[in-house]
């Protein structure tokens, strides 16, 4: 029988259901293995955009080729950090991700810091839609990932519960799995 409590990943995807109509736009923060965005280019459909970013090559190689095996044109590859987001989208949002750590298999030294994705977070949050969301998947298992999570856990307080309202969910008896953080903003 399936478990009753989702896991980190799927249920990341029901929250982007949730919160992305065909035709919108939205942002796969750390485009990796390129997994998020083509779930995303689904979910928005040819009449959407998504903006999907990486600082890595590699990242942009293995995510075009996923796209083009799809005939998938309605994804912008940018190779660069997520922080200059504001030099690459104009447009309201309905939704981003953010898979923050390492890719796995790949430079361990290439990682997510918490000074960028904050800066990141606070700018996709200028360009969201109301009801849109911001999710954070955070992996906490490696040193770097601690510190992030630290510097992050303390960001999120600071949001005005007026104006967002700021979610985790994660299974607190695993110590080192990795765990949700969805922002989604009121007004
Ligand atoms: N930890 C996840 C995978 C995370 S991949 C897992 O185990 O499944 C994280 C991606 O973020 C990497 O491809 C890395 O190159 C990218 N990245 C690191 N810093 C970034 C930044 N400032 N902007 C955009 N992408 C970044």
């Amino acid at each position: 029988m399936a478990q009753t409590l989702e896991r980190v990943l799927p249920f990341s995807k029901q929250l982007l259901e949730k919160a992305v109509n065909s035709g919108d736009v939205v942002i796969d923060a750390t485009a990796g293995n390129g997994y998020d965005t083509l779930f995303l280019a689904e979910l928005v459909g040819q009449t959407g955009h998504v903006y999907s970013f990486d600082v890595q090559e590699e990242a942009m190689t293995s995510t075009k080729a996923k796209l083009n095996e799809e005939h998938i044109n309605h994804v912008t590859l940018i190779h660069d950090g997520h922080q200059h987001v504001l030099n690459y989208v104009k447009q309201p949002i309905s939704a981003a991700i953010f898979n923050l750590g390492y890719l796995p298999g790949s430079d361990q030294s290439i990682t997510t810091h918490g000074e960028t994705t904050w800066k990141a977070v606070t700018d996709m949050l200028g360009l969201l839609k109301k009801n849109g969301i911001i999710i954070l998947v955070i992996y906490h298992g490696h040193d770097e990932g601690k510190l992030e999570r630290h510097y992050l856990e303390q960001c999120f307080e600071t949001l005005d519960p007026k104006t967002t309202q700021v979610l985790t969910y994660q299974f607190i008896n695993r110590k080192t799995a990795p765990f949700i953080v969805a922002i989604e903003k009121l007004h």
